[in-house]
């Protein structure tokens, strides 16, 4: 396992789910310790700067800590644990998985649960079990019991899923892509940039509650107060059967993506131009991306002030938003080069020069 390997287990093992985020967070303090300076936001994101032979322009890499999970809402009387969903869960994936409530007492395990089959109508069977009506089993017969293992009302839930490389060590399977891929490459970038000259001060921005509205954009913004913003982020791979696309429109392998358009934000074209010709230049295929149906911390972030020109980078992941995900060594470590460039290429008058 090589360095990049083991930064990626770490973090995708670390659990944060939103409002919980301290696990990974200390992780990045940990990397970033020495070289950047350190500070946080007052409701736990955390800011590394890195200074370069500029102050200005201040150039943000956002990737956000959170993960999706879950809230202990209620304990019943006979032990099960009711939950709030913490970010957007699809009930398809969720049954028979495992969980860890984390508690003041420590680490209890459980499983997702609902009404078994063999009692549901034919009606029932054959519809998805929503949400609301499954509930956490810990092996606990009784409320009085749970709560003396430690689970209380407020505690969360994180999904368990083990990091494990797949088809000969290309790819990597574990939870929680979206994001701390995105956390993994701000990291490395402010490692690299150690050793070398860049012409501004870099951010490396770790933000909470993405998941439940992007809050942690909004503070972090005014932390940083940005000239240029570069959000690192997971993105969909379509390269599964049933897609409905004659030719997939990201998949895994075929380089990093830039997202073209998302819900709350058309990206700066000219920083997007600029990442293309960068990844032209040092031979890195792109993708181009587009997200209809949801929305980054960068549609925040962009609007902050008077506006910061802004960009999404990615790596697609396939599956998010479930227990596992699967992504590529290889568009990380062609996002990473990229990123390192195009971070070197923006002096005072590229960033100028962006404004639309
Ligand atoms: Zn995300």
């Amino acid at each position: 396992m090589d360095r990049t390997e083991e930064l990626l287990r770490r973090l995708t093992e670390a659990s944060g789910v939103p409002g919980f985020e301290a696990e990974v967070r200390a992780l990045i303090r940990g990397e970033l310790e020495g070289i950047a300076a350190i500070e946080q936001d007052r409701i736990g994101s955390i800011v590394c700067r890195k200074e370069g032979t500029q102050a200005a322009p201040r150039i943000m890499l956002a990737a956000h800590m959170d993960e999706i999970g879950f809230m202990v809402k209620q304990i019943t009387k006979e032990g099960h644990l009711r939950f709030v969903p913490l970010g957007g869960w699809w009930e398809q994936v969720m049954l028979a998985q495992r969980v860890v409530v984390k508690t003041a007492k420590g680490d209890v395990p459980g499983i997702l649960g609902a009404k078994p089959p063999h009692i549901l109508t034919p009606d029932e069977r054959n519809k998805v079990v929503e949400k609301r009506d499954m509930y956490i089993d810990i092996g606990a017969t009784s409320r009085e019991e749970a709560e003396q293992i430690g689970v209380r009302p407020g505690d969360p839930v994180v999904p368990v899923s083990a990091f494990t490389p797949l088809a000969g060590g290309k790819t990597y399977l574990g939870k929680a892509w979206d994001d701390r891929v995105g956390c993994a490459l701000f990291i490395q970038a402010i490692q690299r940039l150690a050793g070398e000259s860049h012409p501004n001060t870099v951010y490396g921005v770790g933000t909470v509650q993405e998941e439940v509205g992007l809050r942690g954009a909004k503070t972090t913004a005014y932390v940083v107060n940005p000239d240029v913003a570069i959000i690192l982020e997971s993105d969909i791979a379509y390269d599964v059967p049933g897609m409905n696309h004659e030719e997939p429109l990201v998949a895994l392998g075929k380089g990093p993506s830039l997202l073209v358009f998302d819900a709350g934000m058309i990206p700066n074209t000219r920083l997007r131009d600029l990442a293309v010709e960068t990844a032209a230049a040092l031979g890195i295929p792109l993708q181009f991306s587009s997200l209809e149906g949801g929305r980054t911390d960068g549609s925040i972030i962009h609007l902050h002030n008077a506006g910061v020109p802004t960009i999404v980078l990615g790596v697609a992941a396939r599956h998010i938003h479930s227990h596992t995900g699967v992504i590529h060594r290889d568009d990380y470590d062609r996002l990473l080069a990229l990123l390192v460039a195009l971070i070197k290429r923006l002096d005072a008058e590229t960033v100028s020069a962006l404004m639309q």
